[in-house]
């Protein structure tokens, strides 16, 4: 990733607060030169460094995990060049405006940093190392999970790391830093007793100092009075360069004996890290997949199950993959999961060459009526194409006693079910979590060309209560290369509540009519399984939409929920966002309370040092 600043003229990258201030002197120190640096503390965050008076002022820009910008207590930006730009007109709390940038001359290149895309780099490396996943499930379990890996990243990185020693005694840690050379700087960090924080212990002039990692109330680490950094890893990284009040710098890890991973990581110990080095990164995270859970109690993500990626991902199981699934390898539950009125759907397990797996069956009612099977083709057809985490996929279809779909298993069930039995464990956040994994499967479709045409809260089902999977293909259509609307010759029996006006009024079945109907889905979603538009039947519906009405904010939705909803309920399609908007919109509002939460939940977590 290139830094967003990169294009800024006043732009240095990675330098110091002391080679800032050079640059600033050179220049000549009138009052509103400014220049631009990296941020070493907060990751993607910067410094802006400004002259007042012969004096120097540095401002940290901190960058919100909602991908804004702002000086503390100031306005958000969108980016480092929008944030400078509006200082320059409006000093809102600086000394003074940006009046003259201190431009960079072509023989001082950008510096890069150690942390330079460290972030992302080191959340591909982890989905990847952890779940063994690539291309684009990695992606989209890292957009569907950020919040909640950075969590987890943050919270455990140091984990992983040689000079982490875990839980030992100062005793213990003091008898590690003796054992063999004693060169000032050799150090490791602990785990204190019961508290749950840590201590660093370090080497100088061979005696061992032990400095207690302070975790302030918004979950930052710090040596006492030093800098603040978001993770122990980055605090320790930082003490390599400077000693923020320690006796020396950190320099040689004292490797833990019991490391796992015997690998010494090279990560950190390069000087700089191009964006495209995430080859040399090396995090030894071991390969068990709950071995990280265990660490943390943290909730089940998607990429942890058994349908996050499709049983053929794997090579050998392609190989054998088939349309039609062979009967013995099918045994069916008389366990119904639901009904239809094509039938009834029943679980089961399907026999693999390596595994069993557990599957939804839709089984066919009765194949005289000719129509119903031909529908149950085309959705077969239609599913067959598909392939992505938050759509359930077909296994495939099996001609016996009756013809059968034989689909990825959902357990947890229908959304608007499961969220009305459950509304007081469910948090806002969690729905907001579900939402945006559905709209992260229709951008899919979107882009795909297919159209949903049942989008709805019962049509979305649960693999758990944070994995949601869109369903029922029923009435999907897949566009032609060059239409971007299906026309339906004549209505059907249709879910009008769910359906756009140009859908009623024309016929006319595209991705924006699909983007009406999650805003109706998203009304049942905060509305914990509501019904929508009460009790209105479906032409009163439409009279409803067409004067202009719409239905109200759900209680306790979110404002920026109910606007997207509204968004999503554009009388004109032309008008109406896509879904790559409402997935971005729902990804940084999703983004932006996990943040609050987390740092809540370091607060909690924060105890008072002895
Ligand atoms: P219909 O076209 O009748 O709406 P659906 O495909 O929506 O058919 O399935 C009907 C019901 O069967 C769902 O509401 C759900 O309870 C159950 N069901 C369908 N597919 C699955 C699945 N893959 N996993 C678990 N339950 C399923
Ligand atoms: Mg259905």
């Amino acid at each position: 990733m290139i830094d967003p600043a990169a294009d800024l003229p006043f732009f240095y990258g990675s330098i110091s607060r002391a080679e800032a201030e050079e640059h600033l002197k050179l220049a000549g120190m009138m009052d509103g030169l400014f220049l631009l640096r990296q941020c070493l503390r907060s990751l993607g965050g910067y410094v802006l460094s400004l002259v007042w008076q012969l004096d120097f002022h540095h401002y940290a820009v901190e960058k919100q995990l909602n991908g804004t910008y702002c000086i503390s207590g100031g306005k958000p930006h969108c980016g480092p060049a929008e944030l400078c730009q509006y200082y320059s007109q409006d000093a809102d709390g600086l000394v003074c405006m940006l009046r003259k940038p201190c431009l960079r001359s072509p023989e001082t290149p950008i510096r890069t940093g150690v942390f330079d895309s460290l972030r992302e780099n080191m959340l591909r490396e982890y989905v990847r190392q952890t779940w063994h996943l690539e291309g684009n499930a990695m992606e989209q379990a890292i957009i569907s999970q950020a919040p909640q890996l950075e969590k987890l990243i943050a919270t455990t990185a140091h984990e992983k790391m040689p000079w982490y020693h875990g839980k030992i005694t100062r005793t213990e840690s003091e008898r590690r830093l003796y054992s063999g050379a004693q060169p000032d700087g050799k150090f490791l960090v602990r785990e204190r007793d019961e508290s749950g924080t840590f201590a660093l212990s370090v080497i100088y002039g061979k005696t061992a100092y032990h400095y207690q990692i302070l975790l302030d109330k918004s979950g930052k680490y710090s040596m006492p009075e030093g800098t603040k950094f978001d993770t122990v890893w980055q605090l320790v990284e930082y003490l390599k360069l400077k000693p923020d009040g320690l006796v020396t710098i950190l320099r040689e890890a004292c490797l833990n004996p019991n490391s796992t991973m015997g690998r010494v990581c090279t990560l950190f110990l390069l000087p700089t890290l191009s964006s495209t080095a995430s080859s040399c990164l090396c995090i030894p995270l071991g390969t068990s997949k709950l071995d990280d859970s265990s660490s943390t109690n943290r909730h089940t993500m998607p990429m942890d199950t058994s349908v996050y990626e499709s049983p053929y991902s794997d090579p050998e199981a392609l190989k054998e993959k088939k349309l039609f699934l062979k009967r013995d390898q099918l045994m069916i539950d008389e366990v119904e999961l639901g009904s239809g009125n094509f039938g009834c759907v029943k679980r089961g397990v399907y026999k693999m060459r390596k595994k069993q797996i557990d599957v939804a069956i839709k089984v066919l009612k009765s194949e005289n009526e000719k129509g119903v099977k031909d529908e149950m083709m085309k959705e077969a057809e239609i599913m067959h194409q598909l392939d992505n985490p938050y759509i359930v996929r077909m296994i495939g279809l099996c001609q016996a006693e009756n013809l059968m779909l034989v689909m990825e298993m959902a357990p947890a069930g229908p959304l608007n079910k499961y969220l009305s039995a459950k509304k007081e464990q469910i948090t806002v956040e969690n729905v907001v979590e579900l939402m945006h994994q559905v709209s992260l499967g229709m951008v899919y479709l979107e882009e795909n060309n297919f159209v949903h045409r049942d989008l709805a809260a019962r049509n979305v089902l649960l693999v758990n209560q944070h994995y949601a999977k869109i369903s029922d293909f029923g009435l999907s259509k897949a566009l032609g290369a060059n239409d971007n609307y299906y026309k339906a010759r004549t209505a059907g029996k249709w879910p009008l509540k769910w359906y756009a006006p140009e859908c009623i009024n024309f016929h006319k079945f595209s991705s924006k009519s699909d983007v009406w109907s999650f805003g109706v889905t998203m009304w049942e979603a905060f509305s914990y399984g509501g019904k929508p538009y009460k009790k209105m039947k479906g032409p009163e519906v439409i009279s409803f939409i067409e004067s202009g009405n719409r239905m109200d904010c759900p209680p306790g939705c979110p404002d920026v929920m109910y606007a997207l909803m509204k968004d999503c309920w554009t009388y004109q399609h032309e008008n109406r966002p896509g879904f790559v908007k409402v997935e971005e919109q729902m990804r940084n509002y999703y983004y932006s309370i996990s943040k609050k939460t987390s740092s809540e939940a370091a607060n909690a977590a924060a105890e008072p040092e002895k």
